[in-house]
C-alpha cells in the first residue's frame, strides 16, 4: 500500500485528460438534419423538409463554424431589476453556419460593441442549468472565432 510512484500519478492524470477531451469533442457536435430527397440541411432537427415537404430526413453532423448575420441585444429582466443591464446586455445573434442553416443563438465571451454582422463565430457547449436530479443540462452558445474554420 502507499507505493504510488510519480509515473503512475502522471499516467492517471494523462488518461483523465484525454478522456475529458474526447467527451468534450462529442459534446461539440451540432446535430442537424439532412433531407434525403432534396439535400437541404437544417439545424436543429426537423421532421418535415420545408424545401420539398419530404419526411425523409436523417440526422447529420454540422461543422460548428458560422458568421453573424443579424444582431439583437436583449436585456435580461433579472439584470434590469438589479441595475446590471449596462454591464451585461445579453447579445443574441442570427448565425449562418458555414454549411447554410441559420441558428438564433446567444453570443458570449465578446464585448457587445464588438459584435457585428460578418463576425466569425464557433459553437461551444456550455453548462446551462442544473436539473433537479443534479445533472447539468448542456446547450450550445457561440463565441468569436476569428480566423478559424472556413
Ligand atoms: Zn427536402
Amino acid at each position: 500500500m502507499g507505493d504510488f510512484s510519480a509515473e503512475q500519478i502522471y499516467r492517471h492524470a494523462t488518461y483523465s485528460t484525454v478522456k475529458a477531451w474526447r467527451e468534450r469533442k462529442v459534446r461539440y457536435r451540432l446535430e442537424g438534419s439532412r433531407c434525403q430527397d432534396c439535400g437541404s440541411l437544417y439545424f436543429p432537427h426537423r421532421a418535415v423538409c420545408p424545401g420539398c415537404d419530404g419526411r425523409n430526413l436523417e440526422p447529420c453532423e454540422l461543422k460548428p463554424y458560422g458568421t453573424v448575420h443579424e444582431v439583437y441585444r436583449h436585456l435580461n429582466p433579472a439584470q434590469v431589476v438589479m441595475g446590471l443591464q449596462e454591464l451585461h446586455p445579453r447579445v443574441v445573434a442570427l448565425v449562418q453556419l458555414d454549411e447554410g442553416p441559420c441558428v438564433l443563438t446567444d453570443l458570449v465571451e465578446v464585448e457587445p460593441d464588438e459584435v457585428r454582422v460578418g463576425l466569425r463565430v464557433r459553437a461551444e457547449m456550455r453548462k446551462l442549468r442544473r436539473e433537479s436530479n443534479s445533472n447539468w443540462m448542456y446547450g450550445y452558445k457561440f463565441v468569436p472565432a476569428a480566423g478559424e474554420g472556413a
